[in-house]
């Protein structure tokens, strides 16, 4: 076992973390439980951690605030576990700095599959920022790599989260065609019965938020007033 590949679990609910432990160390990861912020970053400052499972809702502080001091001192990937939309909406703006979320509940094969695409993108430090090399699939000023999960745009790397790079995703393998909410949330949501379709707005909303930083100028979403939507380029 490798000691870069330390999973850091934070998380104050043992049957919570003893799940996620067992499904980790049953792919070949080593996993580490403490139950408090304080504990999270002591044991961050001490080094060896790949990656860190964040709860929001800890004893002593808040997951978000765990976040903000430990990107004071790292880049290590975070990725939480929140139990309400409201907190969604919080890691969606990014203003918090964690690369991915799950629900509660959640299934921990999910979980360890993503653990193991964030820690595929890069080592660390910076890797999640850097731009794209390998090669994949071109659509007019969009880039598709599939194997890392990332999509740019005038080669500028999206910095999508799992649910706008899906949609993104969705978008470009059909050009031109308007998706109704409902298509859309099939596609891209694993229970779509759960998210409104206030949720496929949001994310629409995100997505052009951040299309923007990157294509100023252009507007390649649109809304198809009581019908849905559709990616132009
Ligand atoms: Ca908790």
């Amino acid at each position: 076992m490798r000691q870069q590949d330390t999973i850091l679990v934070v998380e104050d609910e043992p049957s919570i973390s003893d799940n996620l432990i067992f499904g980790l160390k049953r792919e070949g990861f080593s996993g580490e439980v403490v139950s408090t912020g304080f504990e999270a970053i002591e044991k961050l400052k001490g080094g060896g951690v790949a990656l860190v499972v964040l709860d929001v809702g800890l004893p002593d502080t808040t997951g978000f605030e765990v976040c903000k001091e430990i990107r004071g001192f790292s880049q290590v990937p975070i990725i939480f576990l929140t139990a309400r939309n409201e907190e969604i909406d919080r890691i969606l703006g990014l203003e918090i700095g964690g690369d991915d979320y799950v629900c509660k509940p959640f299934s921990v094969r999910e979980l360890v599959a993503r653990v193991r695409v964030i820690l595929r993108r890069g080592n660390g430090a910076g890797a999640l920022a850097e731009p794209s090399e390998s090669v994949g699939e071109v659509f007019g000023p969009f880039h598709l790599d599939r194997e890392r999960y990332q999509i740019s745009l005038n080669e500028r790397t999206l910095n999508l989260t799992r649910y706008e790079y899906r949609m993104l995703k969705v978008f470009l393998e059909r050009p031109g065609r308007v998706l109704t909410r409902e298509q859309l949330m099939y596609r891209v949501w694993e229970e779509p019965e759960a998210s409104g379709e206030r949720t496929v707005d949001a994310h629409v909303k995100s997505l052009r938020a951040k299309m923007r930083e990157a294509s100023p100028d252009r507007e390649y979403i649109l809304t198809h007033r009581g019908i849905g939507y559709s990616l132009e380029f």
